[in-house]
């Protein structure tokens, strides 16, 4: 925790302070695991904001000081003249257009700053601890895909595998899905966000099945696309050419690479074969207690890999109006290669009809 925090503090530069106001980064800085906090920290001190129904978790979760205020934001504005501070980080991502205004009239004589963007890095490289908890949030997502799909998929409804998959997931002891499940069958697959619907899955369709879990804090992201039945040549083909530009992107990472350079990995072997046109989303993105983290992978992205960085690889491809393919793993980036987070062998998996 204390690593955390001084890591935090190197954001400082010549501020004074710095206001954290998401949970994801709370959490990460203090321990503290409720809700409705704020986190003040200078190079010296830090401490933590909470209302009256938060201070007894507060003390028991954090080692910081724990201050209880019940006037959030007039509160705030007096301990900030308190300690003199006239220079102020904010997390400019994730306060609201309101919260700003009343900061704003509140914090006489304080420059505030926007942190938002540089902040979200503060996370991007994992600890053990962590690691294991990604390890953890994966097995369970995976063991529940599994039960399900030995159920059958053929004459079910997108949405009843998708409750089917959460139920399994929090039988497990997950806390909730780590995002809303996508399972896209037949046409419905080549949409790439496709939700699960109120389509009933057929015989003869691929299953695009997008999942992962919150475990301990921690999220899994993983996608299979499965087939129900036997699938036909161009299918396979098709898939082949998707696992084939995943391998690529997970046998090129290595740290110090550009994720652009990643991110065109996966396209250039595409494109090769004549389908970068239906490949249209980013590569990857960072996985910790948020889904969609730092680093991003993508052709946009001026991030750079380094050792102990979690990233998934997710390339598809997407016939509209027929059908579409993504397989996505998450990994742990190394030094000269790469561990992987989530563990489903890739190869298709043919899901045999029943009912
Ligand atoms: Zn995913
Ligand atoms: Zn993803």
């Amino acid at each position: 925790m204390e690593t955390r925090l001084s890591n935090a503090r190197g954001y400082l530069e010549d501020l004074d302070a710095i206001l954290l106001c998401s949970r994801p980064n709370i959490t990460y800085v203090s321990g503290y695991t409720g809700s409705d906090a704020l986190l003040l920290f200078t190079s010296e001190e830090a401490a933590l904001f909470v209302d009256s129904r938060n201070t007894t978790q507060a003390r028991q979760e954090t080692p910081l000081s724990v201050h209880e205020i019940t006037r959030k934001w007039e509160d705030l504005a007096g301990h900030l003249t308190e300690k003199g501070i006239k220079t102020l980080g904010i997390e400019s991502n994730s306060l609201d257009v309101d919260s700003f205004l009343v900061m704003n009239e509140l914090f006489t004589g304080i420059e505030m700053t926007p942190l938002g963007k540089q902040l979200l890095y503060l996370r991007a490289k994992k600890e053990e601890q962590e690691i294991g908890r990604l390890l953890k949030a994966a097995e369970v997502a995976r063991l529940s895909l599994l039960t399900v799909l030995d159920k059958g998929l053929v004459g079910k409804r997108e949405r009843d595998v998708a409750l089917d998959l959460e139920w399994h997931m929090r039988l497990r002891g997950a806390q909730a899905p780590s995002f809303e499940l996508i399972v896209a069958s037949g046409w419905r697959s080549a949409l790439p966000h496709g939700v699960a619907s109120e389509k009933v899955i057929e015989s003869g369709e691929p299953v695009v099945i997008d999942f992962g879990c919150v475990l301990d804090g921690y999220c899994s992201d993983e996608t299979v696309t499965v087939f129900t039945g036997e699938p036909d040549p161009e299918f396979i083909r098709m898939y082949d050419h998707v696992r084939a530009a995943q391998e690529e992107a997970l046998n090129g990472i290595v740290s110090g690479l550009k994720t652009k350079d990643l991110d065109n990995l996966a396209r250039t072997y595409l494109a090769t074969h004549g389908l970068a046109e239906y490949f249209g989303h980013g590569l990857g993105h960072g996985v910790g207690m948020e889904v969609h983290e730092m680093p991003s992978v993508s052709s946009l992205s001026n991030d750079v890999l380094d050792e102990g960085m979690v990233i998934t690889i997710e390339p598809g491809v997407y016939l509209p109006g027929r059908f579409g393919i993504r397989l996505e793993d998450t990994v742990l980036v190394r030094d000269s290669s790469c561990k992987r987070i989530t563990n489903i062998d890739k190869g298709i998996i043919r899901v045999i009809s029943q009912r």
